[in-house]
């Protein structure tokens, strides 16, 4: 069974203040040492089908004269192409479970079918960290916080806008600097687990200009308790992408970038441990791999 839910969305309202911080910690930054060299991956086509928890799988739809609708459970999908030939981009959650999974097509005169994939197993290294226990533990005004915050960043997910993205999606990465290869990683503080990494950390010095990945359109800024400065932009179709931990925003919501055009700038607020950038890439109302959709 696919799970569609993102990090921030499978916490409940009734968590205890660790848990709600253990789980809402899946967006927060890795110390220096977390950064590796990204694996080399040869693609002429973004983004990369990698039918994994956490990746993306590109189903092809096959033609047909008018754009079919496609859908996981309730959450439409991104349908891209022309009448010679129609693919769905489906996001696949970090939580979901490997095995058989499949969406619901549906073509313009009304006619749907199921189309089946299959999720392949993917082991995310794990990091085991002892911190001192008021590190992972929010007072109760933190936790109101980040529990308004939350809801908030619901809505902002739910996004799912016309014009659709033009392929090739391929992103500009929003920052120049080493990119982490941790995304997915299993963190366990204290011998518990929280939500794993969902995102790309990018090093990069306090005033660096972040800029945006693709053409969208500003949809939400704001200084969070965990992300910081966070700007959210929206590429159409439910493809989102969100910067953190920036020492500057430049743009307000309603305001539309092309790519390369300057939205803030590299920085440390939110709840991090030095100046770098936090890039998540979401795909129906799911984090996936921002390395899909970047060249090597
Ligand atoms: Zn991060």
């Amino acid at each position: 069974m696919l799970v569609s839910s993102s990090d921030l969305g499978r916490l409940t309202p009734n968590l205890s203040r660790r848990n709600a911080l253990l789980g809402a910690l899946g967006l927060l930054a890795l110390p220096a040492t977390g950064f590796a060299a990204p694996p080399a991956a040869v693609s002429t086509v973004w983004p990369q089908d990698s039918r994994v928890p956490g990746g993306m799988a590109r189903l092809s739809l096959g033609p047909a004269a008018l754009r079919p609708v496609a859908q996981q459970g309730e959450l439409p999908l991104l349908v891209l192409g022309d009448e010679i030939a129609w693919t769905a981009l489906v996001g696949i959650a970090l939580s979901a479970s490997p095995g058989d999974a499949s969406i619901n097509v549906r073509a313009s005169d009304g006619t749907q079918r199921e189309l089946a994939y299959r999720i392949e197993p993917k082991r995310y290294s794990e990091q085991k960290l002892t911190v001192p226990p008021r590190t992972v533990d929010l007072s109760a005004g933190d936790l109101a916080r980040h529990e308004r915050e939350r809801a908030h960043q619901e809505v902002v997910m739910a996004t799912f806008s016309q014009p659709l993205p033009q392929a090739p999606l391929r992103m500009q990465v929003p920052v120049p600097g080493r990119r982490s290869s941790s995304f997915g990683l299993r963190r366990v503080f204290n011998g518990q687990a929280r939500n794993p990494h969902s995102g790309m950390d990018i090093a990069a010095g306090t005033g660096t200009p972040v800029v945006a990945p693709l053409p969208g359109r500003v949809i939400d800024t704001g200084d969070y308790f965990f992300n910081g400065n966070t700007v959210w932009l929206d590429h159409g179709g439910g493809l989102l992408s969100m910067v953190c931990h920036l020492s500057a925003m430049d743009v307000q919501p309603g305001d539309t970038l092309k790519t390369g055009e300057r939205l803030g700038a590299v920085g440390a607020t939110g709840r991090v441990t030095g100046p770098h950038l936090h890039w998540g890439v979401m795909l129906n109302r799911t984090m996936v791999n921002p390395a899909l959709f970047v060249a090597a």
